[in-house]
This record gives structure tokens, C-alpha cells and sequence, in this order.
């Protein structure tokens, strides 16, 4: 199933989306017990949605109508992100010297670091530039994992368990302020700097561990083009890795990575420029649009 997040009368409301029919609101399907948030839903998914859409004459929305926001567009917590965790990305990154630490590129321990998402964009939305305070905003296509359940020292046999499901997100850089100050939260993290979606599909729609193309297009240009199967550190690595000491919560987001091919490798490098569209794409996931500086 794919569930999104959309506006409503300037409302965001969390809602199922059939591919060839349309946008279903969950309050149209489950009356006034609905969640009203996708967040709520993702805590307590005990309804059988499927037989209450079926059993129900519903109308969808036209996704022509629908103005669609991130499906969680306020994440409870910081996105739990992945660095250098596709092979040839970690390689374009360490020959740009843009980190000091790159003698070995392939990381020996995953790199974890937190972006700020409040509120994360949506499909279709604007990518802010802050071009007073930058001119190095870059792309990083990524399949990012939405926890479904609480989860501590999880094995890394029963990860898929405590997934509920998969989205694509832009995982938007400053290079300039990754380089100078040191870290990476304030880079990763201007505002705007989160796109995520157009949906979340649930994980029994994709057979696990994942095999899936990811590709990122600037303006119809192919820049990143790889698979999900190269992920130097897998999701149930990663996740039983993070469990063993700190609790997941269903709603959380862990983005696994971006491949080789970003602006910023590019010789000589290739920043997004304003009326720039960037399309993030993962196969079976779904296509992230958005738009830079509108
Ligand atoms: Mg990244």
C-alpha cells in the first residue's frame, strides 16, 4: 500500500494513494476514528485499510489535485542519516578533499550523522537556494526507511519486523558548510533541505533485502544512476547496529546513503542553480520532484 500525506482545504491530512484511481483520505475510509496524522497511523496500522477501502463507494481526489506534502512532514526526531555508504560515492568525496579524514574511503565503521527535517518538502515543492549564505547546494538521492515499531537490539534477522516502510528522500547539502564548520548537522540541515516522498510503500510491496535502481536527474540529466544493492553498510546492519544502543521509534527515518555522481564530484563540480528541477527516482519506490530557488 502507499500512503501519503496531502492538503486538504490548506489542512495536511494523512491518506492511501491507488495507482490509476487516485488520492483516498483516511477519514473518508475510516470515518472519525482516522488518524489525523500519518505518523498516527504508523503507531497504531491495525486497521484493515484494505477491505474498508474495497467494502466502500469512495470517490478518490485526482492526483492533479492534490497538493502533496512530505508523508511525514514533521519527523518526531532529527532523519538518521548515512554518509559515504556507496562505494563510489565514498571515492568522488574523498578525492575532493572535502573531508580530512579520506586516506581510506571506505568507511570501517558505518558514518552516522542527524539532519534537521521540520518541516520536510514535499513532492513537487520548492528546494531554497540560501543564496546569501551559499552557493554550494548539492543533490544526494536516497532510499530512506520508516520504522514501524519500537525497537531495541534488534537482530539483524528480524530488522525487516520493525519497518513499515520505504520513501525516497534528497538528502540536500551545503558543501560549504559541511566543510567549515566541522560537522555536518548545520549543512545538512538548512531549512528546506529535506524533500522526501511523493509516498511511503509498505514493505510487503517490496521483497527485502532491496534490489532497487535509485537515480537522481537534474533538469532531464542523469547525475547519479546505481542500486540499493550497493550499499556498503545493508538496512539490517545498519538498523540492528543503531538499536544495540539507542531505540528506534516507529516514525523515525534513517536515509541509507547517496551513491557516486553528486554535484560536488563532478570535475569541475556542478552546485544546483535557481529554476533547476531535481527528480530523485527509486524503482518501485516512486519519483521525488522538486524545484530549486521557486
Ligand atoms: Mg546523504
Amino acid at each position: 500500500m502507499r500512503f501519503a500525506t496531502f492538503l486538504l482545504e490548506g489542512v495536511e491530512v494523512p491518506g492511501v494513494y491507488i495507482e490509476g484511481e487516485g488520492y483516498y483520505p483516511l477519514r473518508d475510509i475510516l470515518g472519525d476514528a482516522a488518524p489525523v496524522t500519518l505518523l498516527e497511523y504508523i503507531r497504531n496500522p491495525l486497521q484493515d485499510l484494505s477491505a474498508s477501502l474495497s467494502s466502500k463507494n469512495l470517490n478518490p481526489i485526482s492526483p492533479d489535485k492534490v497538493t502533496l506534502c512530505a508523508p511525514i512532514p514533521h519527523p518526531i526526531r532529527n532523519v538518521i542519516c548515512l554518509g559515504k555508504n556507496y562505494e563510489d560515492h565514498a571515492k568522488e568525496i574523498a578525492e575532493t578533499r572535502l573531508l580530512t579524514q579520506d586516506e581510506n574511503f571506505i568507511p570501517a565503521f558505518p558514518v552516522y550523522f542527524a539532519k534537521s527535517a521540520y518541516p520536510a518538502v514535499g513532492h513537487d515543492g520548492s528546494i531554497p537556494l540560501h543564496e546569501h549564505f551559499t552557493k554550494k547546494v548539492d543533490y544526494e538521492a536516497e532510499l530512506a526507511v520508516i520504522i514501524g515499531k519500537k525497537a531495541f537490539c534488534v537482530k539483524e534477522a528480524d530488522v525487516e519486523d520493525v519497518i513499515f516502510g520505504y520513501t525516497v528522500l534528497n538528502d540536500i547539502t551545503d558543501r560549504d558548510a559541511q566543510t567549515r564548520y566541522g560537522q555536518w548537522f548545520f549543512g545538512k540541515s538548512l531549512d528546506g533541505f529535506c524533500p522526501m516522498g511523493p509516498h511511503i510503500v509498505t514493505k510487503d510491496e517490496l521483497p527485502f533485502p532491496l534490489e532497487l535502481n535509485i537515480e537522481c536527474r537534474v533538469n532531464g540529466e542523469t547525475r547519479q544512476n546505481s542500486n540499493t544493492s550497493l550499499l556498503i553498510y545493508d538496512i539490517p546492519r545498519v538498523i540492528s547496529e543503531l538499536s544495540q544502543g539507542f531505540t528506534l521509534l516507529p516514525g523515525d527515518i534513517i536515509a541509507t546513503g547517496t551513491p557516486g555522481g553528486v554535484g560536488h564530484g563532478m570535475k569541475p563540480p556542478r552546485y544546483l542553480q535557481k529554476g533547476d528541477i531535481v527528480e530523485c527516482e527509486i524503482e518501485k519506490v516512486g519519483i521525488l520532484r522538486t524545484y530549486c530557488g521557486q
